[in-house]
């Protein structure tokens, strides 16, 4: 049996009083986008959720797609029955013995919206439960906790019945809470902390430093597809790829000790929050793990980050490094992760870096380096910007905008 409805559930923006119609307007739109091959869908918004009538559309493609929709909570398959009890009866039984999962115990809710109806929610409950009891035997009933709730809503012209919840993306609206740009590596954790920045709402655009030639086209094309794929969630993004090699040569030629990366890293900050400002966007997104590497100490992500006046958000500054990787894997990155091209920051490493920098010394090392404003400057100036749009096919897909 193919569910001929869905009800779309949309999550915390509920509780954001002023902004809920903004944020309901958006996610229809992400919605809307998902159907829009079939258009004689029926859509019915409610508050907090809305009925999709499928109309014939596919129910398992047009699920994934509704899956990766930012500010979604839950969808649910739903069936309908003519406001008649053996169809009824019978609709609730075939939705029950089709779940993917095959529950132990169950309960039944009903809502009776249509007054009329012959049944009350008491009488309609043991009436429905009774006959999917009959017809699945080893299924029993729990009302506190039950494995599956079959729900039966009693509307106006017809039943709706539905049991399975599937978890969605969760979060805000795409673009609903402002841009911020994602310094992008070609490492696990940065799209992964892009990711989680754009679950919130934000839209991103993303910041990559390459050092070519000591870095190769292959390791930008890593990049690039890094970009593709989280542009899947919004269909495009804006990735500007920095040339940094003469910023770290210079760096690199009169200062080789344990504050090299430190010093590298302010640089790489300097330039980002650059590029921010130019393109509107109010915050840095990082990658960094708290203790993962000697950058990414309490000391060194205060010398680094002080360089910048804007806000520097780290969705994994908590998280262990397996709950990264999971996440990375669901949302199709870390297999791209984890060819081997290497980073820029992987270069020039000092022996042992410093994981506790002396902030007045790194000061004093940058005072010393005259060359470096200009350097900057000349790299930012240098910065190539192209469009990642996601589903183009490869060589039509970047588009080229300086
Ligand atoms: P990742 O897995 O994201 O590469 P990492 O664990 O390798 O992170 P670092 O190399 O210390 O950590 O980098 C910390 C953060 O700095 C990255 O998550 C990313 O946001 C940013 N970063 C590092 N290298 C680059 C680069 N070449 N271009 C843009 N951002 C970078
Ligand atoms: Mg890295």
């Amino acid at each position: 049996m193919k569910p001929e409805c869905m009800i779309i559930r949309m999550g915390e923006l509920t509780l954001k009083g002023r902004n809920r119609k903004r944020f309901e307007r958006s996610v229809m739109i992400q919605i809307k986008k998902v159907f829009a091959s079939y258009p004689s869908i029926r859509y019915i918004p409610e508050y907090g959720r809305v009925y999709v009538e499928l109309e014939g559309a596919p129910y398992e493609d047009t699920l994934k797609d509704l899956k990766r929709i930012f500010g979604l909570s839950s969808i649910s398959p739903a069936y309908l029955a003519p406001l008649e009890l053996k169809s009824i009866q019978e609709t609730a039984l075939s939705m029950m013995q089709g779940l993917p999962k095959p529950p132990k115990t169950f309960k039944v809710s009903v809502k009776r919206v249509n007054k009329s109806f012959p049944y009350d929610s008491q009488e309609m409950n043991r009436l429905v439960g009774g006959y999917v009891l009959q017809g699945m035997p080893g299924l029993t009933v729990d009302v506190h906790q039950p494995d599956i709730e079959l729900r039966l809503e009693l509307r106006e012209e017809r039943a709706l019945l539905f049991a399975e919840v599937i978890e969605g993306a969760g979060g805000y609206p795409q673009g609903t809470n402002g841009k911020a740009l994602l310094l992008l590596s070609g490492g696990i954790d940065s799209p992964v902390a892009g990711w989680l920045a754009m679950r919130k709402g934000v839209e991103l655009e993303a910041v990559h430093f390459h050092s070519y030639p000591f870095t190769s086209e292959r390791a930008k094309e890593k990049v690039i597809d890094l970009a593709r794929q989280l542009a899947s969630y919004t269909d495009s993004i804006k990735l500007h790829l920095v040339p940094f090699t003469d910023v770290q040569t210079a760096i690199h030629g009169v200062y080789k000790d344990n504050l090299l990366v430190t010093l590298i890293r302010r640089a790489m900050y300097r330039i980002a929050e650059k590029i921010a400002d130019q393109n509107g966007a109010e915050a840095l997104v990082t990658g960094e793990s708290l203790g993962q590497v000697a950058s990414q100490t309490l000391p060194s992500m205060n010398a680094i980050g002080r360089v910048v006046s804007l806000p520097i958000l780290q969705p994994l500054i908590m998280m262990d490094k397996q709950e990264i990787i999971s996440i990375a894997e669901t949302i199709g990155t870390f297999a791209i992760s984890i060819l081997p091209y290497e980073d820029c920051c992987t270069l020039f490493l000092p022996p042992s870096p410093s994981t506790n920098p002396n902030l007045r010394m790194v000061e004093k090392i940058e005072d010393s380096m005259s060359f470096l404003p200009e350097l900057i400057e000349q790299a930012v100036q240098q910065t190539e910007t192209i469009r990642v749009v996601f589903g183009a096919k490869k060589e039509a897909a970047e588009q080229h905008l300086f």
